[in-house]
């Protein structure tokens, strides 16, 4: 009943009964980790080829409200290689709107998604800012709004990461996925594995599964920022949550957080990392990147095996894996270890 109610929300938000929406459902399988067969992975990778899972499903409730208020321009905020901004310059220009990029850098050499993105954007559409001036973005930001408002240009301003409450509906769609996911496969998931950059898609669903009941202890893996800014982010997640459905929350379900066992750093990477990607590759057939998935997989196998876990564990592949064509000539890759 509630749950039904919550469900058409979300659903209508994300504009799923119309033809054009995004496919916001992903399919789950078996692993095959230490000779268990109840390790699982949902393949949010699979939504798009080039927009990242999370990514998506943020966007498909962001866009709607967008169209619905005529916005000419948005501006999305980040680095040169943010997975946010190249699926932006994908799911804003197919429906019309023109991104405007402000970014870190540039880079002394443009790879992967930095060099994708110049397939949708001139580099003289690209507003560089430089990393002595980023903590002071927002005042060029607020210069390029004023100039254009004259103009009668309406703008939108997309945090960095896509950390907003317009992204709420679609970072919750993929608990109701889940639960299809769960129903079809006759499988209650014990423990849930997600990446966590701005945590709006790890921070939904904690709230999400608060409001339906769902008891599941949820594994986040810290990539970007800090334990701190989760627990931030996580309140204000409850809060439009809250809003959202006109519920209040009392408690939310038990959650775990970590660092990555590898490459602390957000982007860092190393060769235990691209060696890993090999091993994923090989023994499961599925394409990781260094900067999310593939420290989320190694954090995994890591927590699986030093906590013991039993019980059916769910791991969220949340895509992202362009961006590994930004590595392919790291020296793991030639085989010839
Ligand atoms: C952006 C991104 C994340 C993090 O999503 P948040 O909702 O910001 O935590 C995880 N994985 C991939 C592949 C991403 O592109």
């Amino acid at each position: 009943m509630y749950r039904n109610g919550f469900h058409k929300k979300v659903e209508e938000a994300c504009r799923l009964d119309t033809a054009e929406s995004f496919n916001l459902q992903s399919r789950i399988h078996r692993l095959h980790w230490f000779g268990r067969s109840d390790i699982w992975v949902k393949r949010d990778d699979e939504l798009s080829f080039g927009v990242s899972g999370t990514k998506l499903r943020k966007h498909a409730s962001i866009i709607p409200v967008l169209k619905q208020e005529e916005i000419d321009e948005v501006i999305v905020i980040g680095g040169a290689n943010s997975n946010n901004v190249l699926s932006a310059a994908q799911t804003l220009t197919e429906n019309g709107i023109k991104i405007i990029p402000f970014l870190l850098g540039p880079p002394s050499q443009k790879q992967g998604n930095s060099r994708l993105l110049s397939l949708f954007v001139d580099d003289e559409d690209i507003h560089w800012i430089s990393r002595q001036q980023w903590t002071e973005r927002e005042t060029q930001i607020n210069s390029y709004v004023d100039g254009k408002k004259g103009h009668g240009v309406k703008i939108f301003v997309l945090p960095e990461g896509g950390h907003h409450r317009l992204a709420l509906p679609g970072s919750l769609s993929i608990l109701f996925d889940i639960l299809r996911n769960e129903k079809e496969s006759e499988v209650n998931f014990d423990h849930i594995f997600i990446d966590s950059g701005t945590g709006m898609v790890a921070q939904s669903l904690l709230a999400g599964s608060a409001v339906i009941g769902k008891n599941t202890i949820f594994h986040n893996v810290i990539l970007a920022d800090s334990f701190e800014d989760f627990e931030k982010g996580l309140k204000q997640v409850i809060q439009y949550t809250e809003d959202f459905l006109q519920v209040s929350i009392k408690s939310i379900p038990e959650y775990k957080l970590y660092y990555p066992v590898v490459g602390r750093s957000f982007g860092s990477t190393n060769s235990t990392i691209f060696k890993e990607i090999r091993c994923i590759a090989r023994e499961d057939g599925i394409l990781t990147d260094p900067v999310y998935s593939a420290k989320l997989f190694i954090t995994a196998k890591h927590t699986i095996q030093d906590q013991s876990l039993d019980g059916n564990i769910l791991l969220i592949h949340s895509g992202g894996a362009l961006a590994l064509s930004g590595f392919l000539d790291n020296p793991v890759f030639d085989n010839e270890e």
